[in-house]
């Protein structure tokens, strides 16, 4: 290389690597999350080849972190919480507890005190929302009882985690056991923590009396604008700004500082807009964040100390798991909410990565831990799809033998809710209800023709099922989705969506169904006009080109009547129009 361009070379090759492998472990079905992580391993320093600036990875994975606690504190729905607070809070307490217990035990056999075995523990309990949330959603179960439950599971998870990041570093003395030599001296503990108990409320206090206030305002001043790119770096600097504020005046780490700056976005109406501009540079710099934590990952770690490997691995996949399950079952849910609901919580993630690092720089946990819950997360997180697609097998057996003996008691057994085909005959599918889709609907239903929405929009979804419009929730272009809406056997087809290239997917899908069913789809261009006529449309509406019609018809009115002799000038005569 010409320059020394560490930075540069960092970001190319971990994006780029990552990459590569997260589409190569997709293609294995495997989370793309297992490809950033091993790009990083690659990158890092205990294999051959380059290896990157891992000061500089550390830096760019703060601004994932700041990011991604960002994007949970947007999401963070105090509603959803409360709905099924009666199993989430205690489900997760008890989980908790019982995988730091458990650790806090594998690290006593390997010979630990106690502080660095409890924060081994706490680390390995809490799940990856990016996981969970991508197993939910391709198996259709968020909208589901089991995925409310999930959701809420790991909110009660996250919220504890953002204490423990906060309760940390004025613990670590005694868990270290530094306060402990001559008695336990309260004193010496207790200012400390009150000491960061009172900058955390200092903060939140500031942040519901002015930033509830100034935060949506500014917002709203700048979306008037109108300028999107104002609006937003304006999304960008409020996040990072206040994360960055928050660690310089009042000691917070910047995910609780992040996380309060989502949450006071997710009040105002602006949040679905805001959450969305987060999105891609969220992504790219979560990518960096997995990049960086495997760069630490010591693969070496796998031959050398198998058996506490397998310890940690046992902890997460099966004694997480059974808490879960134990816990599910006591608050009287059936048996495949239980089973799915471990499932989805046998796995670690960013949160374990977050909590190590912090462990290790306030030395509650030795390099050997990090390793330990580095390499567990890796296969836990790989395994994920193994251990639903197992529990499938187990629940199909159970059920065939369930029909056999007596009618099967337990609603929705399957782990992947299955999209039943809609009985809808001679009836129009409509993709997307927005500006387009739900004019579109409203006159169809006017004159009695059926409609089946397919809509991307959960809230859309939620409001169409309200009226009793039948609507199915996702993307239409995702597999089996047109065949649900029984598209061979309807009238046809109306892609009302702005995206013409995913557009064209779904066109090209629903004419690999039928050759003879009337497609019409939308377009903004000549280019997407020929693109959708290519993969089989029927014919195509180019928004732009009506706007320009009915304009044209307008101002031709308004020409005309003017042109038209008013009844003055014609002296009372009738008029020839
Ligand atoms: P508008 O541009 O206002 O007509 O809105 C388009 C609507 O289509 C929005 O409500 C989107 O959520 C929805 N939408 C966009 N892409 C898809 C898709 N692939 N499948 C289903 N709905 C979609």
């Amino acid at each position: 290389m010409h320059h020394n361009t560490p930075l540069i070379s960092t970001i190319v090759v971990g994006l780029v690597l990552a990459f590569v492998l997260g589409a190569l472990v997709q293609r294995l079905r495997v989370s793309p999350l297992v490809g950033y992580l091993l790009a990083g391993v690659v990158m890092g320093p205990f294999t051959p080849g380059f290896v990157a600036n891992q000061t500089i990875a550390n830096e760019l994975a703060e601004i994932g972190i700041i990011l991604l606690m960002f994007g949970v504190g947007l999401h963070f729905s105090l509603k959803d919480l409360l709905s099924v607070r009666a199993i989430a809070l205690p489900g997760a307490v008890v989980q908790i507890s019982a995988a730091t217990v458990m650790g806090w035990g594998l690290g006593w056999l390997l010979g630990w005190s106690t502080g660095k075995g409890i924060m081994f523990g706490i680390a390995l309990s809490t799940a990856s929302t990016v996981v969970l949330l991508r197993a939910m959603q391709e198996r259709r179960l968020i909208d589901t009882e089991r995925g409310r439950i999930a959701v809420g599971w790991l909110i009660v998870e996250d919220i504890a985690c953002v204490l423990t990041l906060v309760m940390l570093p004025p613990l670590a003395g005694l868990m270290n056991g530094e306060a402990t030599t001559g008695g336990l001296d309260f004193a010496t503990l207790a200012w400390p923590i009150t000491m960061t108990l009172g900058k955390v409320a200092a903060f939140v206090v500031l942040m519901l009396l002015v930033g509830r206030r100034v935060i949506p305002w500014i917002l709203h001043y700048v979306a008037h604008t109108g300028s999107r790119e104002l609006f937003r770096l304006a999304v960008f600097a409020i996040s990072l700004g206040v994360a960055f504020g928050a660690a310089l005046l009042f000691d917070v780490s910047f995910a609780l500082g992040a996380f309060f700056a989502g949450m006071i976005l997710s009040e105002s109406e602006l949040s679905q807009r805001a959450a969305n501009e987060t999105l891609p540079l969220r992504d790219a710099f979560a990518v960096l964040f997995f990049v960086s934590v495997g760069m630490l990952f010591d693969p070496s770690i796998i031959v050398k100390e198998p058996f506490p490997l397998l310890g940690t691995l046992f902890i997460i996949l099966f004694g997480k798991s059974f808490a879960a399950f134990a816990i599910v079952r006591l608050f009287g849910h059936p048996t495949s909410t239980a089973l799915t609901i471990s499932a989805s919580l046998a796995q670690i993630g960013e949160f374990s990565f977050i909590l190590v690092t912090l462990g290790v720089s306030l030395s509650l946990m030795t390099e050997r831990g990090r390793d330990l819950v580095l390499a567990g997360a890796i296969i836990s997180i790989m395994l994920n799809p193994l251990w639903f697609a197992l529990l499938d097998r187990f629940l199909a057996r159970r059920e065939a033998t369930q029909v056999a003996e007596a009618p099967a008691a337990d609603e929705g057994t399957a782990t992947r809710e299955p999209l039943p085909v809609s009985k809808l005959t001679d009836h129009v599918v409509l993709v997307g209800h927005g500006r387009v889709g739900s004019v579109v609907s409203a006159a169809l239903r006017q004159v009695g023709t059926p409609v089946l929405v397919i809509e991307d929009n959960p809230g859309i979804v939620e409001r169409l099922r309200e009226q009793g419009i039948d609507s199915l929730s996702g993307n239409a272009a995702a597999p089996d989705m047109l065949q649900a809406a029984n598209v061979t056997s309807a009238r046809g087809l109306l892609v009302a969506i702005p995206d013409a290239f995913e557009g064209g997917q779904i066109v090209a899908k629903a004419r690999a169904l039928s050759a003879t069913l009337p497609i019409i789809a939308r377009a903004h261009s000549e280019e997407e006009v020929a693109h959708l006529k290519f993969h089989g449309a029927t014919s195509v509406i180019m928004g732009e080109r009506e706007i320009a019609n009915a304009m044209l018809a307008q101002i031709a009115g308004n020409v005309a009547a003017a042109l038209r002799p008013k009844p003055a000038e014609q002296g009372g005569a009738p008029s020839a129009a």
